[in-house]
C-alpha cells in the first residue's frame, strides 16, 4: 500500500514527525520533490535532529530511505546527513538515490544568492539553497541527471555548454566571477565517487515493493500553498508539494497511492514573504511564536522566525482538497493551551464579499479575514492518549475545525514526539 503524508499548509505542519512515527509499520520512506531548503524537526530516543535531504523514516533500522527522482540532490550535503546520523547513534540507514535524480551544483545556490541580491526589497525570502536555479535547470534540459556521471566524455561536453550559458548571466547580469568548466567537472567526478554506492533504479525497485504489498511511505516537503501550480505563486516553491506529484517524483502509477494523510497545523505558520490572510503581529504573535512547535516556532533550515497567525479554515480547506486529502493528521494543539479564547478564521472578505474558496494570489492580496471565536480548554494536553479525555473545549475545537475541512481528522498530536498522538477511530 503507497501512502502519502503531505501538508496542507505553508510547510511546518509537523509532517516528519507523522512520517517518522508512521514509519515504523512501513518498508519504504521515499522523499518525492524539494530539495534539503526545508527541514523537518524529528525528537525521538535517539534525540532531536533536522533532516532536510533524508527521508524521516532513516531512524528504524528495517526501512529502505530513498530520494526519488523529483527530489533537487545536493550529493555533499546527502553524505554530510547520513554522517550525522550516524555520528549521533543512529544505525546507518539503507539508502537509494534515483539514478534519474538531478543534482543541485554549488552554482545553483550561488544563482540564488545572486538573484535575491539583484531583486533586493522585491526578493522571493528564498532560503538560498539553489532551488529555484535547480528546477529552472530541469526544465531547461541544462540539469545533470545522476545517470550522466557514468558517461565522462558526454558529461565534459555537457559542462561546457552549460558553462557557456551561464556565464554570459554572471558577466552581464550579476557582475560575478565566470564558471570554470574543468573545475566544475572535476567536481562531478567527485559526486560520483561519493553517490555510487546508492544509485538505484527506483522506479524498477518501487514497482516490485508494490507487487511484493510493501508498505510505502511518500513524504513531501512544505505544502499545497508552497505549490507552484496550486499554491500562493509566485510565492511558492518551485516543485509540486502534492500529493499528486508523488507519484512522478518517485516513478509509481497514480492509482497506487491510496491514501493521502494531509497534515494540518492547529494553528498557522510560514517562512518567507507570501500572502499569509490570517497572519497576526505584536505580542500576541510574540507569544504563539515562542510558544510554537517543540522550541518555538523558528526555521529548520535558516533559524528564521516564522510568521505566525491563527488557524486559517479557508486555505487549510483548500490545502486539503488540492492534496486529495483522505484523512488528516491535526498537529501542535497541545501549544493552545495558553488562551483564553482561540480566533479561528472561517472566511474571507474581498471587496465586500465573503468568500470560503481560496482565492488566486491577486484576491488573495485584498482579502480580510472574518474570524470566529471559540473557547480555549486552559490545560496541558500532552500526556493524554484517549480522544475522550481530551478537554470538552479541545475536542470542539478539533471537531469545529474537521467540520471546516470536510476531511475526517484521524490522529491528533498533542505533542513532538514519536508517541504523542491520539488515534480517533
Ligand atoms: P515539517 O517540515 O512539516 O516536518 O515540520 P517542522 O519539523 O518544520 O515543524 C514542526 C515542528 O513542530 C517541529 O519542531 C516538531 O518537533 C514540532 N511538532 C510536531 N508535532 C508537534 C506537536 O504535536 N506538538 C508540539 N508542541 N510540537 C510539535
Amino acid at each position: 500500500m503507497v501512502r502519502a503524508i503531505v501538508g496542507a499548509n505553508w510547510g511546518d505542519e509537523g509532517k516528519g514527525k507523522i512520517t517518522d512515527m508512521l514509519a515504523e509499520e512501513s518498508d519504504i520512506i521515499i522523499r518525492f520533490q524539494g530539495g534539503s531548503n526545508a527541514g523537518h524537526t524529528i525528537i525521538n530516543n535517539y534525540g532531536r535532529f533536522a533532516l532536510h535531504l533524508l527521508p524521516s523514516g532513516v531512524f528504524y533500522g528495517h526501512t529502505t530511505s530513498i530520494i526519488g527522482n523529483g527530489v533537487a540532490l545536493n550529493i555533499p550535503y546527502l553524505i554530510k546527513e547520513i554522517d550525522s546520523l550516524v555520528s549521533q547513534g543512529v544505525p546507518k540507514p539503507k539508502i537509494l538515490v534515483s539514478d534519474r535524480a538531478q543534482l543541485l551544483m554549488p552554482y545553483h545556490v550561488k544563482f540564488d544568492e545572486y538573484e535575491e541580491e539583484r531583486l533586493g526589497k522585491k526578493s522571493f525570502g528564498s532560503t538560498k539553497s539553489g532551488i529555484a536555479p535547480f528546477y529552472s535547470d530541469k526544465y531547461a534540459k541544462t540539469g545533470i541527471q545522476v545517470s550522466e556521471l557514468f558517461d565522462q566524455e558526454a558529461l565534459r561536453e555537457k559542462v561546457y555548454r552549460i558553462c557557456e550559458l551561464k556565464n554570459v548571466m554572471l558577466e552581464h547580469l550579476y557582475h560575478k566571477p565566470a564558471l570554470d568548466p574543468e573545475e566544475i567537472f572535476a567536481l562531478l567526478l567527485d559526486y560520483k565517487e561519493m553517490v555510487e554506492p546508492y544509485v538505484c533504479d527506483v522506479s524498477a525497485y518501487l514497482a516490485k515493493a508494490i507487487k511484493e504489498g510493501k508498505n510505502i511511505l511518500l513524504e513531501g516537503q512544505l505544502g499545497s500553498l508552497k505549490d507552484p501550480d496550486h499554491g500562493i505563486y509566485p510565492m511558492v516553491t518551485s516543485s509540486s508539494t502534492l500529493a499528486a506529484y508523488g507519484a512522478i517524483g518517485a516513478g509509481i502509477p497514480p492509482y497506487e497511492i491510496k491514501n493521502i494523510t494531509t497534515v494540518v497545523k492547529a494553528y498557522s505558520s510560514a517562512v518567507g514573504a507570501g500572502e499569509f490572510v490570517s497572519e497576526i503581529f505584536g505580542d500576541e504573535a510574540d507569544e504563539l511564536r515562542r510558544r510554537g512547535g517543540d522550541k518555538g516556532e523558528f526555521g529548520a533550515t535558516t533559524g528564521r522566525p516564522r510568521r505566525v497567525g491563527w488557524f486559517d479554515a479557508v486555505a487549510s480547506r483548500y490545502g486539503c482538497r488540492i492534496q486529495g486529502a483522505t484523512e488528516v493528521a491535526l498537529t501542535v494543539l497541545d501549544v493552545l493551551r495558553y488562551l483564553d479564547e482561540i480566533p479561528i478564521c472561517v472566511g474571507y472578505e474581498v471587496d465586500g464579499v465573503v468568500t470560503k474558496d481560496f482565492p488566486t494570489t491577486v484576491k488573495l492580496a485584498k482579502a480580510k479575514p472574518v474570524w470566529k471565536t471559540l473557547p480555549g480548554w486552559k490545560t496541558d494536553i500532552r500526556g493524554i492518549r484517549n480522544y475522550e479525555e481530551l478537554p470538552e473545549n479541545c475536542r470542539k475545537y478539533i471537531e469545529t475545525i474537521e467540520k471546516e475541512l470536510e476531511v475526517p481528522i484521524t490522529m491528533v498530536s498533542n505533542g513532538p514526539g514519536r508517541d504523542e498522538i491520539i488515534y480517533r477511530k
